[in-house]
């Protein structure tokens, strides 16, 4: 089956779904919308798969985001911050995030990249701009750098690519990749998912072979308007990272896949294009990155 778009980031089997998880996901299918849902942790990997197994047009990743290295609890008063994680209830308000320490486990996650709809290994990366209280920032640098590594080397491993979570991160997180690359890791690259960097750190990315992947962000941050006209839409692919990050007309709800298509008119808008080339051009990245069928 052809799908217009490819939302390559979402969440859907998170909790914020529960009650309406399938009508979410055959309302987005039904338009023509296919998705990869996104693991975090041990558990979210394995339910992504369950979901995955539901659908066509439905793919998942399995992986171990950097928010669930420690034990954290904390709200968020502001915008949800990009790619947070899955313990998010419903009606919560202000986010109120939970998550417990885990460390990546290689003989699990070997079992589950079996699966034949596990498209990627993340999302998994460095992220310092969430210090838990009492934890040494140099030494959750160190910490997240270890286990992104271990994750980079299990992607060559199992032969897969890699989903990228990186926040106020890009120059560790770019030689971190260059590091793996040069080790003849990483050969079917990746994405830096929810790309909120500048130009020239998206041509760093480009360089490695990397594709970054722009969510609702840009439809209402200036900074990333400003990146999406200059990055080349051989780059690009897009997302939703729903239920995070709802983009213009529908922010203050809870976002899902089909909601893409706004990401998509946006970039449209910002370059001066179709949405139709913005379609085809994205769903091919998408399809050969991740080797869609
Ligand atoms: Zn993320
Ligand atoms: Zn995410």
């Amino acid at each position: 089956m052809d799908y217009r778009f490819i939302d390559t980031h979402c969440h859907v089997h998170f909790q914020a779904f529960q009650e309406d998880m399938d009508a979410v996901v055959k309302r987005a299918l039904e338009a023509g919308v296919g998705m990869i849902t996104v693991g975090t942790q041990s558990t979210t990997s394995k339910n992504g798969i369950a979901l995955a197994e539901k659908y066509d047009g439905v793919w998942c990743t399995i992986g171990l985001h950097p928010n669930h290295l420690h034990a954290q609890d904390f709200f968020d008063e502001n915008e949800l911050p990009p790619g947070i994680v899955d313990d998010l209830k419903e009606g919560d308000g202000p986010a109120h995030i939970r998550t417990r320490a885990e460390r990546f486990d290689w003989d699990y996650y070997r079992e589950l990249a079996k699966h034949p709809k596990v498209v990627a290994i993340g999302e998994l990366g460095l992220d310092y701009y969430r210090v838990p209280p009492g934890v040494d920032l140099e030494a959750l640098k160190k910490d997240q750098q270890d286990q992104a590594r271990e994750q980079l080397r299990f992607a060559t491993e199992v032969d897969k690519p890699v989903v990228i979570h990186c926040r106020d991160a890009h120059t560790d997180q770019a030689e971190l990749l260059r590091e793996e690359i040069d080790r003849g890791g990483l050969k079917r690259r990746g994405v830096i998912h929810c790309f909120t960097g500048t130009v020239a750190e998206a041509a760093v990315y480009h360089e490695l072979g990397f594709y970054v992947s722009l969510t609702g962000i840009v439809t209402f941050g200036k900074n990333v308007m400003a990146a999406a006209k200059e990055i080349p839409l051989e780059q690009i692919m897009i997302e939703t990272d729903s239920p995070y990050l709802t983009p213009a007309p529908h922010r203050g709800k809870r976002n899902e896949p089909k909601y893409v298509e706004h990401v998509a008119q946006k970039i449209a808008e910002l370059k001066g294009i179709t949405v139709d080339e913005v379609a085809r051009v994205t769903t091919e990245n998408a399809k050969k990155l991740f080797k869609l069928s």
